[in-house]
């Protein structure tokens, strides 16, 4: 089966009506462009602990990131397409689109809060992928708990000078510019810095259990001087800005992770008909046959969850409830799917990379972006609030 299938026709069908054979084409496309270019190289990069560089270039010119963007060279399609796209290109290669979904999320912060003359300079170059972005808000000591940040950005004259370190940044070394939060007079500021100034260094590159593709790095920053004007949003209010930006980027981590477990659910499911024992397939078995319809009926529930949360950011709607709703229950999902598949493969799945990278990878998106303890305690804040 292709990356794009009977399934994405029908939600198309049932999500956007009119428009559907539009985004299919476009889909449809996409997909053709990743089976080919992408997912052939996806063992590799796993294996070689890097190389999606190239590969990111080449989606940067099928337009993968000008999909969800109105202005500058986007093409103003819905979110939800974007969702599936991301899922399309998870499916084919969960590194790459770990990597372009925070180089996403930072273009979004310039597209929602950035000043007329930042976007002019900015916008255009990461939205056509000339110049990639990176997230940095994560440091050694704060996580989960951001507010305790250590990293201080203090105003001198017309600059601030910035000072700390962040650690786990995706892109790191390889970004041309990146969104940094720090601590400042009012609150919390945030600032888009470029690779070239001087006092910014990345460290070593972070090995990992998986997402091997993506670059993982330290980043810090030694009187690191910068001009009031890259400052993003408003002064003391990174933090608001920042959760704008995470409410897309979780409804996208559900996605990717949507496209991680169906390839390895498929691999499952094809190892399953082929593979003999007690005198016939594993997949004649009954409990083979429970644990196919379970993994089968998760990944639909976590691909509907992901677009109607999508949905609800394209009608201005509240969504910041339903994006935490489908990241929680797509990477916990996908978790559990790739545990199966192992399971499925038997010896087999615990000892082939390739059945086995698929866990390793979805491994992450539950506890990066949002762990699912946080998530968890935010929509049930939201709910006792919500009853009070
Ligand atoms: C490969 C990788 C890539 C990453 N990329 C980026 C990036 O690009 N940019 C960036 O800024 N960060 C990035 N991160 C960091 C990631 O977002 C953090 O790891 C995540 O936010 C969790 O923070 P922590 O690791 O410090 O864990 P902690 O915050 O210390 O959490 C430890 C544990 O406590 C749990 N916990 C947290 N709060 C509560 C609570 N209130 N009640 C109960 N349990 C709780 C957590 O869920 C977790 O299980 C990346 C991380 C990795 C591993």
């Amino acid at each position: 089966m292709g990356l794009f299938h009977a399934e994405h026709e029908n939600v198309l069908r049932t999500f956007y009506g009119q428009e559907r054979s539009e985004y299919g084409r476009i889909l449809e496309s996409l997909a053709a462009f990743l089976e080919t270019q992408v997912a052939a190289g996806s063992a590799g990069f796993d294996a070689d602990g890097g190389g999606i560089r190239e590969v990111r270039t080449k989606l940067f010119g099928q337009g993968l990131c000008r999909i969800p963007f109105d202005s500058h060279g986007g093409m103003s399609l819905p979110f939800g397409i974007y969702a599936l796209a991301m899922e399309l290109v998870g499916a084919a290669d969960a590194p790459t689109a770990m990597s372009m979904a925070i180089h996403n999320t930072v273009a979004d912060g310039v597209h929602r809060f950035g000043t007329p003359s930042q976007k002019e300079s900015v916008l255009p170059d990461l939205i056509s992928g000339r110049r990639l972005a990176a997230f940095a808000l994560t440091e050694p000591s704060s996580g989960s708990d951001a507010r305790s940040m250590r990293t201080t950005a203090v105003g001198l004259g017309t600059d601030y000078v910035i000072n700390g370190s962040k650690t786990f940044i995706t892109n790191a070394g390889e970004a041309d510019v990146y969104l940094v939060f720090a601590r400042s007079e009012k609150g919390y500021s945030a600032f888009l810095v470029d690779r070239s100034v001087p006092g910014m260094t990345v460290g070593d590159e972070i090995p990992k259990l998986g997402m091997r593709g993506s670059r993982t790095a330290e980043v810090r920053f030694e009187d690191c001087r910068v001009p009031a004007e890259s400052m993003l949003g408003d002064d003391g209010e990174a933090f608001e800005h920042a959760k704008a930006m995470l409410n897309g980027s979780r409804i996208i981590m559900g996605s990717i992770c949507v496209g991680i477990a169906r390839t390895a659910y498929g691999k499952a499911l094809a190892y399953s008909v082929q593979r003999e024992l007690f005198k016939q397939r594993l997949a004649d078995l009954q409990i083979t046959r429970e644990k196919v319809a379970d993994m089968r009926t998760e990944i639909t529930s976590g691909r509907l969850l992901c677009l109607y949360a999508s949905r609800l950011r394209e009608l201005g709607l509240d969504y910041s409830s339903e994006a935490a709703q489908a990241k929680i229950l797509s990477t916990e999902m996908a978790v559990r799917v790739c545990d199966r598949v192992i399971q499925i493969f038997g010896g087999h799945g615990y000892t082939d990379a390739e059945v086995h990278r698929h866990w390793r990878d979805a491994r992450l998106l539950t506890i990066g972006e949002g762990a699912s303890e946080v998530l968890r305690m935010l929509i049930a804040g939201m709910e006792v609030a919500g009853s009070g």
